[in-house]
């Protein structure tokens, strides 16, 4: 089976170091299968996508001499397909409308959310809404039997969902469908055979695979990269306003992400070309050496 990767960015901004590891970890695994790799724009929040930042960092992988195969996809243009996993969802008795509201349930404890993060519903609708009028969002009755996996670099992982996160949002009460269940529906339908990002992320994968087999969906490999912190061990990202990667000196900004990566680039290719350096990358990639790395300094 050819080897499917993909990148899959929020335009959210433009990209920035700790996206670019991303891109560049999930690149160098799918060229050094020979394999494909994919680019989808997840511009699947309106509230939260920022004008021109899609193009934006199409342009700026371009700039560093990423090169995608297949058409970009947007998931703004793939609402009837999470439509019909919801309603496939539903017809199975696996989702269920809830009334209750973020603030609702944000009262009833006391947390602090990140992105892509939810309180652990109370299951409080699972036998029927509370209220029946005004919008309701759809939650997916999460199954009873832990999920477990093994991430290419973080190791086993075996999750509870009833108490991590319970009966988690697949469509918000604003009526937009919820990042989990749109990268599920779309990693299947680009036949994505591996998925490589940010550890950030790891905790979201034991939804993904559950709902994956609830719609009946082949299940990808994982493997989740360490994140770059700075030196006080917080996140590089958007949320943390981390500079955009300047794609002025791409070559020297590369370096640094495979520097980064652990991958000991030789110093002289810091001057070398673009197709130099990708082409040592991908030649020498070894990722074993993050294996169970969660998180790294990056120093600028
Ligand atoms: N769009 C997500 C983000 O930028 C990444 C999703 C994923 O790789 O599964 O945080």
């Amino acid at each position: 089976m050819t080897y499917r990767g993909r990148f899959a960015p929020s335009p959210t901004g433009p990209l920035h170091f700790g996206s670019l590891v991303a891109a560049t970890g999930s690149y160098l695994q799918a060229r050094k299968a020979r394999g494909l790799w994919l680019v989808r724009i997840e511009d699947l929040d309106p509230p939260r996508t920022v004008s021109g930042s899609a193009d934006l960092i199409l342009r700026t992988l371009e700039e560093f001499g990423f090169a995608w195969d297949e058409t970009v996809i947007y998931q703004s243009s793939r609402t009837e397909s999470y439509q019909q996993a919801l309603q496939q969802l539903i017809d199975h008795h696996l989702s269920y409308p809830c009334s209750c509201t973020r603030s609702e349930l944000q009262a009833l404890q006391n947390n602090e959310l990140e992105d892509h993060e939810e309180l652990r519903y109370p299951g409080l609708c699972r036998n029927g809404p509370l209220r029946t009028t005004g919008s309701h969002a759809w939650r997916f009755r999460v199954p009873t039997e832990p999920v477990c996996f093994t991430d290419g670099l973080q190791g086993e992982q075996c999750i509870h969902l009833r108490d991590s996160t319970g009966d988690f949002v697949i469509r918000r009460r604003d009526g937009w469908f919820a990042y989990q269940l749109a990268v599920v529906v779309d990693d299947a339908a680009q036949g994505i055979t591996e998925v490589v990002r940010g550890v950030d992320l790891l905790s979201n994968t034991p939804r993904q695979i559950a709902l994956q087999i609830a719609l009946g969906l082949p299940t990808p490999d994982y493997l989740h990269l360490p994140l770059a912190t700075d030196r006080t061990g917080q996140k590089l990202g958007k949320s943390t306003a981390a500079t955009p990667v300047n794609s002025l000196n791409a070559v020297g900004t590369l370096w640094n992400v495979l520097q980064f990566l652990r991958q000991n680039p030789p110093d002289e290719l810091q001057h070398a070309t673009l197709n130099t350096l990708w082409q040592w990358a991908i030649e020498h990639w070894q990722p074993d050496v993050l294996k169970n790395i969660r998180q790294l300094e990056y120093v600028a």
